[in-house]
């Protein structure tokens, strides 16, 4: 293809990508969709540059608005998650992990968290399996224990583990707290008092209940024992894709380094000016927004329920979350699933099932798809509309409906849920395709 021709398919591939998401479901629990005010930040010249180091203290001249606005992403996010210390510069939830990992443990230490089939994330992984605490800082990650019925971490096991951990001379320097299937708050405060007595710091991984948190919906981490909290911006948090963590002012210094001059040079200005804007929203609309979500996750769950899918933790009405979990083995697996409602424009995601590598499954093909309310809450969907979207998803998988017929009904439902809504402005509609050149 000629250069000329790369750049106007490059274009019309990003213009066919936003049509597409204007006729689709999208039900990915780890995305979001931001206000036009984020999308204005984004598109601005912050995004060209550099401002190293503290607001006040930078390595760089020209950073006299980009200070400014710095300084209110910071005190936006104290007040949203009532923390005495924020670094906003972490251009990333792994990259908000790492910088963890470098502030509070060193190479060769043993750390804990949930294994990814469990719902951990791969910044938590083993170094076999290539994660990033135990591939890239070369941490020994041991697993916290999960009970599979209450999706949720196992008290009495994980207190077992650590105990035969310190027996051996192997005592955690540090436990990730925190999930990538999160549907109920973790037992920070049942567990904290056997990791502080080690000298164990602990860490909670809030990249997809971030919003959660800040809108009071979920635990709050910092006041059940976290020592520190790391970030992304772009889950429930309702931002640009970007990174942050949150703590106490006792480590700030620890944590400072480690982010700058350890894990970034540039931190995504445009990014973080968007940061400020979600977090101005999150203020103002972050409680009914959240709630909203978790209704609609749990009616969500419970309309596929009735149509036949087996949600798990029907017990505990599914979910406290924007997540819900579901066992597709009778309908098919993970990825053909994925792959079929694709074609009907319901995006959502294949998932392991926490039993799943124990019975032999793989994760291009596990026994479960995870499904997100958040998005669906931010376009101005409620209850009603999660039975509808649970009929299409019905009529794909269980009534084995033309997909192409389907299609076309998902795009005709989603003409009425076109703006993005808990912002002060929304003249843009959510997926238009804005030009400037
Ligand atoms: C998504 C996720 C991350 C990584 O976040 P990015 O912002 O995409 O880098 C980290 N931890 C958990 C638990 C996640 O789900």
């Amino acid at each position: 293809m000629s250069s000329r021709a790369s750049y106007f398919q490059t274009l019309k591939l990003l213009e066919d990508h936003h049509k597409w998401f204007r006729e689709s479901i999208p039900l990915i629990a780890s995305e979001n969709v931001s206000s036009p005010a984020v999308r204005e930040a984004l598109a601005s010249d912050f995004g060209h540059r550099y401002a190293e180091g503290w607001p006040g203290e930078r390595v760089y001249a020209g950073c006299t608005y980009i200070d400014q606005v710095e300084l209110l992403c910071m005190d936006l996010m104290k007040r949203l998650f009532s923390a005495e210390f924020v670094d906003v510069r972490p251009i990333s939830g792994v990259v908000a992990n790492l910088a963890l990992y470098t502030a509070f443990t060193e190479p060769g230490d043993v750390m804990m968290a949930l294994s990814i089939p469990c719902g951990g994330h791969i910044t938590t992984g083993k170094k076999h399996l290539g994660g990033t605490a135990g591939a890239v800082k070369g941490l020994d990650v041991r697993y916290l224990a999960l009970d599979y019925k209450e999706l949720n971490i196992d008290v009495d096991k994980t207190r077992e583990r650590v105990r035969k951990l310190i027996q051996k001379g192997d005592p955690p320097k540090l436990v990730m707290f925190g999930a990538s299937v999160f549907p109920f708050p973790h037992p920070i405060k049942e567990l904290a008092d056997i990791f502080h007595d080690v000298g164990a710091t602990i860490g909670y991984d809030a990249a997809h209940v971030a919003g959660l948190i800040a809108g009071g919906i979920f635990q709050d981490p910092l006041r059940e024992g976290a020592d520190v909290v790391s970030l992304s911006t772009h889950k429930t948090l309702f931002g640009p894709q970007h990174g942050g963590i949150v703590s106490w002012d006792k480590h700030s210094e620890a944590i400072k380094k480690a982010t700058f001059p350890g894990m970034v040079s540039n931190h995504h200005l445009h990014a973080l000016a968007g940061v400020t804007v979600a977090c101005a929203e999150m203020m103002e609309f972050g409680r009914d927004y959240t709630r909203q979500v978790v209704k609609n996750a749990q009616a969500l769950a419970k309309a596929l329920h009735d149509r036949g899918f087996n949600v798990l933790a029907e017990h505990k009405n599914f979910t406290e979350s924007q997540v819900i979990l579901i066992d597709i083995t009778k309908q098919g697996d993970g990825g053909t699933i994925e792959e079929i409602l694709e074609k009907a424009n319901v995006i959502i995601n294949r998932n392991l099932l926490p039993w799943d590598i124990k019975e032999g499954r793989h994760f291009m093909h596990p026994g479960g798809i995870r499904l997100g309310t958040s998005e669906v809450t931010r376009l101005g969907m409620k209850e009603p509309e999660m039975a509808e979207v649970a009929d299409f998803i019905k009529r794909v998988i269980i009534k084995k409906e033309d997909v192409r017929r389907v299609k076309e009904e998902v795009a005709e439902f989603r003409k009425r849920y076109q703006k993005v809504h808990y912002c002060f402005e929304n003249a843009t509609d959510a997926y238009e395709y804005v030009r400037i050149r």
